[in-house]
């Protein structure tokens, strides 16, 4: 196997900014089992979490966004309010393949996200299992 560009680890900390659960539309998609998670979270039955918090896009179902764009659970000043629950697209942001898989996606991701570049040195092998999570 051919050694990743990130063969020595990437630095990440979240400063908890928001920058990327804020602004421009987007998608934030759930299976079945982080809908329950996200649901128990809310003190919720999965259903009624459906009907409040998210939507159907292409047969998929993404989070409900503020009409800011916003993330529905992101509240300023606080940030996520369902942090323990996140789903997994949040958890490995911002190692996506999009975002990560390139050093030019890296450097871009840097852009917009203060603490990818900096703090705890991400391993190769971290890196590599959470791009292979989400597919994006
Ligand atoms: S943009 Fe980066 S530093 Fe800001 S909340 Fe998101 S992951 Fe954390």
């Amino acid at each position: 196997m051919p050694q990743p560009w990130y063969a020595a680890g990437l630095a990440f900390t979240c400063t908890r900014c928001g920058n990327c659960c804020t602004g421009a539309p987007g998608f934030v998609w759930l299976s079945d089992a982080e809908v329950s998670s996200l649901a128990g979270a809310c003190g919720l039955p999965d259903d009624q979490f459906e009907q409040v918090y998210t939507r159907a896009v292409g047969g998929r179902i993404s989070l409900r966004e503020k009409a800011n764009g916003d993330c529905v659970f992101f509240e300023s000043g606080t940030g996520c309010t369902v942090y323990d629950a996140r789903p997994t697209q949040c958890r490995t942001w911002p190692f996506w393949e999009k975002t990560a898989g390139t050093p030019e996606a890296w450097v871009r991701t840097q852009t917009g996200c203060p603490g990818a570049g900096h703090g705890t040195l991400i391993s190769a092998e971290e890196i590599t299992r959470r791009i292979r999570a989400t597919g994006m």
